[in-house]
């Protein structure tokens, strides 16, 4: 083990790798502590969906600035993260979604976002397996550059590449506590020694919460659960990710010809139970074939649990904290932490390097819940 680096991060999903190469490439010297395997979290159970529709505009501008990092990512790292843009389809299904809808689609074209209205006839152009009856649709918004890539082979690039750059990334190794000195974080005990540094980046996703109780600070997330499934492989049938608010499906064919989507559960929200259940399938597979009836035909192969950290808000919590220097919150992700991770390393990056702020990392501090600050995104699934 080594004993001291300029920057330990907790977590190797993709955020604290991401991170990790990023301050690598600077000449940061960078450890990483997984406690399993890296992509072992939220990460390596997500849809790893990519959209730039969101209704805050913070949301919007860090994924819209995240496409076009993801869309040079393969060739930066030297390695094929899979990006496929097909578009993300959001349904309107009555005349309210529909006004707020627009109000989001002004704002996200006024930061440069391709996104439009859609009639019925026009979906059906985009995803002709869909049935407009079915899904009772009036109109749907559309993203020709949204899209999604493959988790494991994004945080898998970007731990290559950091370690290229010299970055030590441990694995099978837990952050058990961290000390602090006169306000400053300045050591970090794992469960396979003592390493001494400045900076502590919480990327632990909802183990998040753990972390920041090693150091005396509280934060408002929950874990939220969330069932997801893949079907068996298909000839290719569509290219965009079709998702709705109202109904909380969202589903897309994956480049290898399976179908991977997934519904909330009311009655498992909350809590850390992994147990996959019954009567998600059920749901999932009466809401797809309402949508799809063509699926109808199809099997599933596998359903797993996942993981959102979820803060009152449903934006994350990025930056330092006051009232401890060295102390980096890099989480809350409410379930959009994949499409905004290249962004959120390299403004975090970028913090811990320069000093540099942002209104962006100033409206997502830890901060606004104490002052009040908040401002609810709404376009999220479930
Ligand atoms: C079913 C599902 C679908 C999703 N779909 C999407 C989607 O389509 N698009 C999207 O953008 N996002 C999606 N998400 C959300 C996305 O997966 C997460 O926001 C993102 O992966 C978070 O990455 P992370 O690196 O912050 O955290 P994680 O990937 O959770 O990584 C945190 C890591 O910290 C490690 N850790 C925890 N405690 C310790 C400790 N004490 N010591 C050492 N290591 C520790 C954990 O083992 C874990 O590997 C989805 C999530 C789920 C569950």
């Amino acid at each position: 083990m080594i004993k001291k680096a300029d920057v330990v991060i907790v977590g190797g999903g993709v955020n604290g790798c991401g991170l990790a190469y990023n301050l690598s490439k600077r000449g940061v010297d960078v450890a990483v502590f997984e406690k399993n395997y890296l992509s072992s979290g939220a990460t390596g159970s997500c849809g790893a969906g990519i959209r730039q529709q969101w209704s805050t505009h913070e949301n919007a501008e860090l994924a819209m600035k995240s496409v076009k990092i993801f869309e040079k990512l393969s060739n930066e790292l030297g390695d094929d993260i899979e990006l496929r843009q097909g578009g993300y389809l959001i349904a309107v299904h009555d005349k309210e979604e529909l006004l707020q809808l627009e109000k989001n689609v002004e704002m996200q074209k006024s930061l440069g976002i391709p996104v439009k209205i859609i009639s019925t006839k026009e979906i059906i152009e985009v995803v002709p397996i869909l049935d407009i009856k079915g899904m009772n649709a009036i109109a749907a918004t559309f993203c020709p550059t949204d899209g999604h890539a493959n988790p494991f082979k994004t945080t898998f690039a970007y731990a290559n590449a950091a370690r290229k750059y010299g970055a030590n990334i441990f694995t099978h190794t837990t952050v058990t506590d961290i000390k602090t000195k006169n306000k400053k974080v300045s050591e970090v005990i794992t469960d396979k020694g003592i390493i001494k540094t400045d900076f502590v980046v919480n990327a632990a996703g909802i183990s998040s919460e753990e972390i920041c109780d090693m150091v005396g600070i509280k934060i408002p997330t929950k874990p939220v659960r969330k069932e997801i499934m893949a079907t068996e492989r298909l000839q290719p049938l569509f290219k965009a990710m079709v998702i709705s608010f109202k109904d909380g499906i969202y589903f897309s064919q994956q480049h290898e010809g399976q179908i991977v989507g997934g519904i909330p559960i009311p009655e498992q929200k909350y809590g850390y139970k992994t147990a996959p259940t019954v009567s998600f399938l059920q749901h999932m597979s009466k809401t797809l074939t309402r949508y799809a009836p063509v699926l109808k035909h199809i099997n599933m192969l596998r359903h797993w649990t996942g993981f959102y950290d979820v803060t009152p808000d449903a934006r994350p919590i990025l930056g330092e904290t006051k009232d401890l220097k060295g102390f980096i919150h890099c989480h809350g992700f409410s379930g959009h932490g994949f499409m905004i991770s290249p962004m959120v390393s390299k403004i975090l990056c970028e913090y811990i390097v320069e000093g540099k702020t942002s209104d962006i990392l100033e409206s997502l501090s830890l901060t606004r819940f104490k002052d009040k600050k908040i401002e609810h995104e709404m376009a999220v699934v479930g």
